[in-house]
């Protein structure tokens, strides 16, 4: 069974139970036929047999019928017989066998040559000796025929029905299976083609299967999103570590062809220097960030309060702190710790020399707030999104001073927001400076 696909099941399925209740239906309608015209054949015989009694007489050893005597009435033959069981009227039907003992009021099946005939005898007296015979005749083909033409119909019809269970079922089947098929397809391109731009395109429905293949077609473009993420990703680490490889590999060259005084030397040291320590930063980054992807480094979320915290942390990073007290959420303080530091960091880089950046913790409903804020230039509104995209950097040039970003900071910032069931926000206007602000959910205690 398990080589049969569901259409070829559903459709034997569908064909069997048909079967099984036209032959139910068959065998309860012929029962009840047979049964009905069994009653009915009785009925009527004997209905025709006493009728006939009342109209037949003998008169001094002579039978007189009245005028309303039938001899053949409704398909019943009716006979008149002597006491002596000797015919006196009537016409015996050729194949019903003769010398029939009489029982007088019971209807019997006789078995005759054409056949079962149904009969019935009456006794009726006349005087005290003497009286005749009445026997009914009727023939049982009337009733036989019934049952039988009722089998005839259904066994010519059935099949047709059967055919029409089996094929339907099918064809319905088929067709509801159909978007199955597709997805299959679909799913099998994809894996064979590597293409992930394909989709399975069913018009949206309401049954399962449009509902499945639209799932499935969210899955392929979250997918095909984050193949392309992937793909950016290693192409952007390449490319970021290329750069400084090659700045390195010039200054060696340089410095070997031309570099003669120990001066000179020293400041192609220094510069390579610089070069080391920015891809070794962007390193750890990138280490940090595949951790944090990945699991492997695990988030430990804690009981904290994050306002004693902020307090801490502002002074050892020398910021301007303002915490409120009793903020308690669930947090891990490492990886908070690096949100705050990529935060201030890039405070102090992008922001006017000698502004102030403050760190300040608060409530607001039932979430803390943690917020980064300088008195820089801002950031304009149409970047305002993108910042938080992997190696995105505003000014490369700006970035690349100082300390040398890769545009990770905000990315890993996210991350780590993420990772702690909160989000990031960023409220910044052109002049006006910019607030990153962190938002968690306190503890329900706090
Ligand atoms: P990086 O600092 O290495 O460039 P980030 O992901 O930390 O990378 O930042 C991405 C970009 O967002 C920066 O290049 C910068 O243009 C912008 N940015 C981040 N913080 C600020 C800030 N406080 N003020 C202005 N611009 C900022």
């Amino acid at each position: 069974m398990k080589r049969v696909s569901v259409k070829a099941r559903m459709a034997l399925w569908l064909t069997g139970l048909t079967v099984c209740l036209a032959a139910l239906l068959v065998g309860f309608l012929l029962s009840i036929s047979s049964t009905v015209a069994a009653r009915n054949a009785a009925a009527q015989l004997e209905g025709a047999v006493r009728s006939n009694a009342q109209a037949v007489r003998l008169v001094d050893g002579k039978l007189e019928t009245g005028s309303d005597f039938r001899f053949y009435q409704n398909g019943v033959t009716t006979l008149v017989y002597s006491g002596r069981e000797a015919l006196l009227a009537g016409q015996l039907p050729v194949a019903f066998p003769a010398g029939v003992p009489f029982q007088s009021g019971t209807t019997r099946w006789v078995d005759g040559a054409d056949g079962q005939y149904l009969a019935l005898d009456l006794w009726v007296p006349s005087g005290w000796e003497e009286g005749v015979w009445l026997r009914g005749i009727l023939p049982a083909t009337d009733q036989r025929q019934v049952a039988r033409r009722l089998l005839g119909v259904s066994l010519m019809v059935l099949p047709v029905f059967l055919l029409l269970a089996a094929l339907g079922g099918f064809w319905i089947a088929k067709a509801a299976f159909r978007p199955l098929d597709h997805i299959t397809a679909t799913a099998t391109a994809i894996s064979e083609a590597k293409d992930l731009t394909r989709r399975i395109g069913i018009p949206p429905g309401r049954d399962e299967f449009s509902q499945l293949a639209a799932t499935f077609d969210q899955l392929f473009a979250r997918l095909e999103r984050s193949f392309e993420a992937e793909r950016q990703f290693t192409s952007d680490a390449s490319h970021e570590l290329r750069t400084p490889v090659s700045i390195i590999r010039g200054a060696c060259e340089y410095g070997e062809k031309y570099d003669e005084t120990a001066q000179e030397r020293q400041e192609t040291l220094a510069m390579i220097r610089r070069q080391a320590d920015s891809m070794s930063r962007l390193i750890d980054q990138l280490l940090a960030m595949t951790r944090l992807e990945q699991g492997t480094e695990r988030i430990r979320l804690e009981p904290m309060d994050l306002g004693a915290w902020a307090g801490d942390l502002g002074q050892e990073l020398d910021l301007e702190t303002a915490a409120a007290e009793g903020l308690f959420v669930r947090g891990d303080p490492a990886l908070l710790e690096r949100l705050v530091r990529n935060l201030a960091e890039n405070a102090r880089k992008y922001a006017k020399p000698g502004g102030a950046v403050t760190l300040t913790a608060e409530r607001r409903g039932d979430e803390a707030l943690l917020t980064v804020r300088d008195q820089g230039d801002g950031i304009p509104a149409e970047l305002q999104e993108k910042i938080w995209n992997r190696f995105y950097q505003a000014d490369p040039a700006r970035s690349g001073e100082g300390d040398g970003g890769a545009g990770l900071g905000l990315a890993i910032v996210k991350q780590i927001a993420q990772l702690h069931g909160g989000e990031m926000t960023l409220e910044s206007a052109p002049g006006g400076g910019s607030a990153f602000t962190l938002h968690l959910p306190l503890a329900k205690n706090s």
